[in-house]
């Protein structure tokens, strides 16, 4: 292929990835934006095997045949559930790959560079391995944090602002040392150093954000693995990965400020590794949580929705894990025909990914025109009969409003309790993601409905 029809294809690709972020941006145009950036990554691809700067395609096309078995398989069998867990994998790829092309980079026999271009190529190198390798344990903790391997407690060592600040330093001092080195050998040793400490500050920056915030984590990290998608792109000089890795790295970056004012935290926190959080109690807040556990049956909860005149469905993680949003969908029809008004609220860190809930009831049909979001429906509750919450947890909790010394204080809830009568679907009274007691759990107008949310949900249904 020649170097113009490469430019053209990367050009084409470009564009296909920016009307694809587009698309996303809306529900309904979100099938079509992963169309175009499909098509665009199949352009990039073919282009780039058939630009002149592959030599050899035997190793390329049994590397790209067993990727894309292990990749099918892994995405085919991936529950809803256990995407994000994928997500963090997937992001700990790019970084390593970021790392390893760094070396490969800067041990390249033909990378000869002089003067400036050599200390250019050599940044490059150096933020990418820096970048690829912050990258790379951070996603990996965040895959053991989402797949509950590591506990969703906060690390928060004693000195870690400190540590923080240390480790940047040395790392640009470190950076100095080898842009100034000799040889490629004596470069090396600062090269090392660096990554050793990168991949320390991605475990400690992981490590110290608390179960809540781990949403901000998760699109931090994508932005990250898009940024050491661009600096590999520097250091391979290919324009199109350069302006593929800007495009996530700052829709990631952007995704991260919108989370974390939805959630309430300083973004600058977040992504220096917890600065600012302060040590609180994980169980649950200092408060004693009053009153009684009062259940219901399935049936009472039909009886209840069917003398509603308005009715508010919260669904959270726990319908993701029933997968009940069909049959939820089902009773909003059937009550919805009874000329009750009804709605969905989602909150915006429901469920383990931006937009989890949405996607889910869009895959059931529900229409779009009765699901809101927090900000529009939370002050609808107080003029609600009934609200149902179907396996929802941490985003319905009333100690983030009340209890300051909660793991989740500030963090904006949708305030189900305002309404004249709440029924909980869950199985148990376990702690949600964060690991946090539920006052809701104990108000005199909830009622816990305990089982399975798809068989509760069931059971409602037959009874309606
Ligand atoms: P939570 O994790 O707080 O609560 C989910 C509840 O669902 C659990 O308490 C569980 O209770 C219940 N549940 C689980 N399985 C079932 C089942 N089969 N049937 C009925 N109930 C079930 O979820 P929320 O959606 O309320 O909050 C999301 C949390 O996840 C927040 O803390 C958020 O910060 C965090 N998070 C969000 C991400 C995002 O991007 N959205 C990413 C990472 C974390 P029980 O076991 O008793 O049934």
């Amino acid at each position: 292929m020649t170097e113009g029809l490469l430019t053209a294809a990367y050009i084409m690709a470009s564009i296909l990835f920016i009307l694809s972020l587009g698309g996303l941006s809306n529900q309904e145009s979100a099938r079509r934006g992963n169309i175009y950036g499909m098509i665009g990554m199949l352009i990039a691809i073919v282009a780039t095997v058939l630009s002149t700067q592959v030599s050899s395609y035997g190793v390329l096309f049994v590397t790209i045949v067993i990727g894309a078995i292990i990749g099918s398989v892994v995405a085919m069998r991936v529950e809803m559930t256990g995407m994000p867990q994928l997500v963090a994998m997937l992001h700990s790829f790019v970084g390593l790959a970021a790392m390893l092309i760094g070396f490969a980079s800067y041990l390249d026999p033909a990378s000869h560079l002089e003067g400036v271009e050599k200390t250019i190529h050599e940044v490059e190198i150096y933020l990418g391995i820096l970048i690829g390798a912050v990258t790379f344990t951070g996603s990996v903790i965040a895959f053991g944090k989402l797949q509950g391997i590591i506990g969703s407690k906060p690390l928060l060592l004693p000195a870690r602002h400190l540590l923080n600040l240390g480790l940047g330093l040395a790392s640009i001092w470190l950076g100095v040392e080898f842009i100034n080195a000799e040889s490629i050998a004596s470069g090396m040793i600062p090269l090392v150093i660096m990554m050793i400490i990168a991949l320390v500050f991605g475990v400690h920056m992981v490590m110290s954000i608390g179960g809540a915030d781990m949403p901000v984590v998760v699109s931090m990290l994508n932005s990250y693995s898009g940024w050491a998608a661009a600096a590999t792109g520097f250091m391979l000089s290919n324009d199109l990965l350069i302006i593929t890795g800007a495009l996530v790295g700052s829709s990631g970056a952007i995704l991260s400020y919108i989370m974390c004012r939805a959630m309430n935290r300083s973004f600058i926190s977040v992504i220096a590794g917890g600065f600012g959080t302060t040590a609180v109690s994980v169980a649950g807040g200092n408060e004693a949580i009053q009153g009684e556990v009062l259940s219901t049956t399935a049936e009472e909860a039909a009886q209840e929705l069917k003398s509603a005149k308005s009715v508010i469905i919260v669904p959270g993680y726990g319908m993701a894990v029933a997968q009940a949003q069909h049959l939820i969908s089902d009773i909003s029809k059937k009550l919805g025909d009874k000329g009750i008004k009804i709605h969905f609220g989602i909150h915006p860190v429901a469920g383990r990914l931006p937009g989890h809930m949405n996607v889910l009831l869009a895959e059931a049909k529900v229409p779009y025109d009765i699901v809101f979001e927090m900000d529009e429906i939370n002050d609808d509750f107080s003029q609600t009969d009934v609200v149902l919450v179907i396996g929802a947890n941490d985003i319905v909790n009333p100690g983030a409003q009340d209890d300051p010394n909660s793991p989740i204080a500030g963090m904006p809830v949708l305030e189900v309790w305002k309404a004249k009568k709440v029924i909980v679907m869950k199985r148990s009274m376990a702690a949600g993601y964060a690991g946090v007691d539920n006052p809701l759990f104990y108000k005199e107008n909830t009622r816990m409905l305990f089982g399975d949310a798809k068989d509760s949900v069931d059971t409602i249904l037959s009874a309606l």
